[in-house]
């Protein structure tokens, strides 16, 4: 009898830093829902991420299990996937402490987000900031995932997880490990935009740049509406400036193929009228939450459910990460009395 086909292993997390918007949901939870029949899925409240902005305890003990939460809303199930919290799985600490001795002050203080974070804190650059990337590997391997499904802001600190699981593998002269490296759905990793046309779309900005997944409809249109656009085309297929080619890219996102292309052949065609364009985008943007919008609500009165999840999630991502520092122990030539 043939054995069962192991499935590839997927791993990823979201911070609990507050509410979730659309670059959340299409750079990274989509594709969770989407990967948890083809992967052995273990997705993560990333809490131990946000102890470097020290938030108080309330707040990210309410934070977390809002992140739990939307993960179900947005259609992650727990039955077909490993649903925990960052904190619940003390080996994740272990390792990290045995990888922060393969990483080089060097090659971390060059990573972008550290020094954003160098820029945008300065009275605050704690060293758990410096080494957020090995933190970030662990999650990883701890699991010995090797597809990371996340938005293009995290490609550069994948990129290191592979770097970090080379030198593993090569000091210790095995193949243990495998490497990770970034997935989405998509052809590239995506960078959902800010709605004022600004950069990535970040709850580190104004409320009215982000949708938010639970935005109501009444918000969901106002800042739409607002969306900075052009004076409008002025000869045919004439190339959109970065403010209208936004709206068209969160209109494939969320609407129907010929929706889409009734507005590219109207913009090529020098008619397109932009309040039309964008109250079809709002409208479009209300549908496609609703589902999730109603899932968030009937979940929030029904918290005890998310708590036991992610207890018997925790137990579940426990036992995998055990196996893997027995195991990492023994490469590196450490005791296993507790083995
Ligand atoms: P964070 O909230 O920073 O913990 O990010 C959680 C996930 O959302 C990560 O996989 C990010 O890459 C993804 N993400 C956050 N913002 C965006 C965005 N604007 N576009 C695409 N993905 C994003």
């Amino acid at each position: 009898m043939a054995g069962a086909v192991q499935k590839e292993i997927a791993v990823s997390g979201v911070r609990p830093t507050g509410r979730q918007h659309l670059g959340n949901y299409f750079g990274a939870v989509k594709n969770f829902v989407a990967m948890q029949d083809m992967y052995e899925g273990y997705f993560f409240v990333a809490d131990y991420h946000s102890l470097t902005t020290h938030p108080n305890a309330a707040d990210l003990s309410e934070k977390s299990l809002y992140i739990a939460l939307i993960y179900l809303a947005c259609g992650l199930d727990p039955n077909r996937c490993t649903l925990y919290l960052q904190s619940d799985v003390p080996q994740i600490p272990e390792l990290y402490l045995i990888f922060n001795m393969l990483a080089y002050l060097g090659e971390l203080e060059r990573e972008a987000t550290f020094k954003e974070k160098v820029r945008t804190q300065p009275h605050n650059v704690n060293a758990g900031l410096l080494t957020y990337p090995v933190l970030m590997t662990v999650d990883i391997i701890i699991h010995k995932a090797r597809k990371v499904p996340v938005g293009k802001d995290q490609q550069q600190h994948v990129e290191m997880s592979r770097d970090l699981v080379r030198r593993f593998n090569n000091l210790y002269k095995v193949n243990y490990f495998p490497e990770p490296e970034p997935f989405s759905f998509s052809d590239t990793l995506l960078n959902i935009p800010s709605l004022d046309g600004e950069g990535k779309m970040s709850k580190s900005k104004p409320d009215y740049t982000c949708i938010y997944l639970d935005d109501t409809p009444e918000q969901i249109r106002k800042k739409i509406m607002r969306m900075p656009t052009d004076s409008g085309p002025t000869a045919p297929n004439s190339e959109m400036s970065v403010y209208v080619r936004n709206i068209f890219d969160l209109l494939k996102l969320v609407s129907q193929a010929d929706t889409v292309r009734h507005f590219e052949e109207a913009y090529n065609q020098c008619t397109i009228r932009y309040g039309d364009l964008k109250k079809q985008l709002a409208e479009d943007i209300i549908q496609y939450l609703k589902p999730i919008r109603e899932n968030i609500e009937a979940l929030s009165a029904d918290e005890n459910r998310v708590y036991e999840i992610l207890k018997d999630g925790g137990s579940k991502a426990r036992a995998s990460a055990a196996q893997t520092l027995q195991d990492v122990r023994e490469i590196i030539g450490l005791k296993n009395f507790k083995a």
